[in-house]
């Protein structure tokens, strides 16, 4: 069998569902060719392989590369003086009168350039990068008018050209789908805010028409602050995933189940934000919905671009155990875009995409915090 490229001797955690647990394979290899894994298994099943380029592993742990499924990468502006603001004692109102708020990332991101908010994005991409992050799902939603939507739409999708890294667009809807952006290819999906303080359920499910109309699969933060039927909604259009879920009761991770609607748990708004009730994981557990796990990076209520630590948190203040972290932020993510069939898993056909780890055991991910632990990242074989 000729390859490119040939990993062997590593602890594979492939997340195969046709295996339990993590799916783990003690001396394996895994073989790359035209960016694909072409074979993957225990070293004593391999066929013989004429590779370009072999490394040894040494027992280095191999996960699937890590999907952050939820972010608002691109963004003008910053909020630190409102984290001061807040912690000097100003309440939300003062803060919102004072010029802080959401309007206040609204009004940079629509001030700010297509050049500026690339690079200001970057850096936030890069240190995702730097922790085994292989793809990225990218929200607009901070121009709440066309020209500025179309602006973090095509920013997120030059930030997939500048990095090897694979970036999922998703129009974060505010009243109306602009067709301009499906018909120009810079929508792989459709998010809306479901909240009191956002959007309604009618002006949702308007929404949600419209995106299936035009063919496009949605998502919706859900539930986080009270439970407004979010999940129920998002599962009645079929939707790929719910995102938050603090607030969901019974009767709407019931209607996620049916519909196969992913839980993406976001552990860092909940930790930034000091909020007290955590999503109901036992029901998801209990009902089998598939939970994926993000780092919702946004300059409001999730500071956050560690994927790393998210999984850290989503273990600490949600009582996720590690093999549901470690199949958060690959299978389960990938599910939540809708991508499982090219990513998340270590299997052969999918893409090559590798996160090489310098740690003996799989609960090493989530546990250690400030000490980068990654070892090499691979995408699509190289
Ligand atoms: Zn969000």
């Amino acid at each position: 069998m000729h390859v490119d490229r040939l990993w062997t001797g590593g602890r594979l955690a492939t997340l195969d569902a046709a295996r339990p647990g993590l799916g783990l394979i003690e001396d394996g290899a895994i073989a790359a060719r035209d960016g694909r894994i072409a074979w993957i298994g225990p070293a004593r099943d391999m066929p013989a392989m004429e590779a370009e380029q072999q490394e040894a592993l040494e027992g280095r742990l191999v996960t699937p590369g890590l999907v952050d499924c939820h972010t608002h990468l691109v963004f003008g502006g910053s909020r630190a003086r409102e984290f001061e603001q807040r912690l000097a004692g100003l309440g939300y109102e003062e803060i919102a009168r004072a010029g802080g708020g959401i309007l206040a990332t609204v009004a940079a991101t629509r001030s700010a350039t297509e050049d500026e908010l690339v690079a200001s994005a970057l850096p936030r991409l890069d240190a995702l990068i730097a922790e085994g992050v292989t793809t990225i799902e990218i929200k607009s939603g901070y121009g709440l008018e066309l020209a500025t939507e179309m602006r973090q739409l095509r920013g997120a999708r030059r930030l997939g050209g500048l990095r090897r890294v694979g970036v999922c667009t998703t129009f974060l809807g505010a009243h109306a789908l602009p067709p301009e952006a499906a018909g120009a290819g810079l929508l792989d999906a459709v998010d809306a805010f479901m909240e009191g303080i956002a959007f309604s359920a009618a002006q949702t499910a308007r929404l949600f028409q419209a995106a299936r109309a035009l063919g496009l699969p949605v998502k919706l933060h859900a539930d986080q602050l009270s439970n407004g039927g979010g999940a129920a909604l998002a599962a009645r259009f079929g939707a790929l995933s719910a995102d938050h879920l603090e607030y969901s009761d019974e009767a709407g991770v019931a209607a996620m189940a049916r519909a196969g609607t992913v839980a993406v748990l976001l552990p860092g708004a909940f930790y930034f934000l000091g909020a007290q009730r955590p999503p109901p994981v036992a029901l998801l557990r209990a009902l089998r919905v598939p939970i994926a796990v993000a780092t919702d990076c946004n300059p409001g209520s999730s500071p956050l671009c560690s994927l790393r630590l998210a999984m850290n948190m989503g273990a600490t203040l949600f009582r996720l155990t590690i093999a549901e972290t470690i199949a958060g932020v690959t299978r389960e993510a990938a599910r939540a875009l809708g991508r499982l069939a090219e990513i998340g898993t270590l299997e052969r056909g999918k893409w090559c995409d590798l996160a090489i780890w310098n740690v003996e055991r799989p609960a090493e991910l989530p546990y250690v915090l400030g000490l980068n632990p990654l070892a090499q990242r691979i995408w699509r074989g190289a």
